[in-house]
């Protein structure tokens, strides 16, 4: 467990508020070493991109419901070919989420996916963004999950034009969907394509109060 007291976390939140995604991860690289992990859903690779150009060895992994879009599959193969990685691919049980309802199916296939993959880490990265949904206004650039590992969110303060940005200018993988109007990609039975203007998030569990999977809670 690592003894990073909740004093240091609100130091380096002030520290890291402002400084470039790298300098976050390297911090990290150097805190966790091989206990470090990168969590992707394949919607696009830019935090792998740059967590790849701090630590080449550094560990990434995604979660296989079982429900995901062939793009996104295919991003996944786009990005272990131009990194030269092999993605730890982590799948509970296969859902019948029509049996489901999507709390207790994003639960089983999701968070015990998730729990899964952090086994034996100390710390994990993700592409969070504030701007995602209001339920991520206050995401800090580092803070604690609720199992006590500490949790990066290096791009924390970026926008939707910073990520495509990068992307563009640094030949990063983006899932095809998203050019497709798919804003936020998630599994093929709970994402749809949202109409210009309308939030990214709108467009999953659409029709539903549905916002988180609970990954991020
Ligand atoms: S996003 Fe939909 S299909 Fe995927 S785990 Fe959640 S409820 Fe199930």
């Amino acid at each position: 467990m690592s003894t990073i007291t909740d004093t240091d976390l609100a130091a380096l939140n002030e520290e890291f508020e402002r400084a470039p995604v790298s300098k976050v991860v390297a911090w990290a690289v150097e805190q966790f070493g091989s206990s470090l992990t990168v969590a992707s859903s394949m919607q696009d690779a830019v935090l792998i991109d740059i967590a790849h150009q701090v630590d080449p060895n550094i560990d990434v992994f995604f979660i296989d419901t079982g429900l995901h879009f062939t793009e996104t599959w295919d991003t996944l193969r786009a990005v272990e070919d131009k990194y030269g990685i092999k993605v730890r691919v982590v799948k509970k049980d296969e859902q019948n989420w029509k049996e489901l309802d999507p709390e207790h199916c994003c639960e089983a296939a999701k968070v015990a996916g998730l729990d899964d993959a952090l086994v034996g880490r100390q710390g994990w990265i993700t592409a969070l963004k504030r701007v995602d949904a209001v339920t991520r206004v206050q995401v800090p650039v580092v803070g604690r999950d609720r199992r006590g590992l500490v949790k990066l969110n290096p791009l924390a303060a970026w926008t939707d034009d910073d990520v495509y940005g990068y992307a563009a200018d640094h030949d990063v993988p983006v899932n095809p969907l998203v050019a497709k109007g798919y804003l936020s990609i998630g599994c093929a039975p709970c994402t749809v394509p949202v109409a210009p203007g309308q939030h990214p998030r709108s467009g999953r569990w659409a029709g539903t109060d549905k916002t988180e999977c609970g990954l991020h809670v």
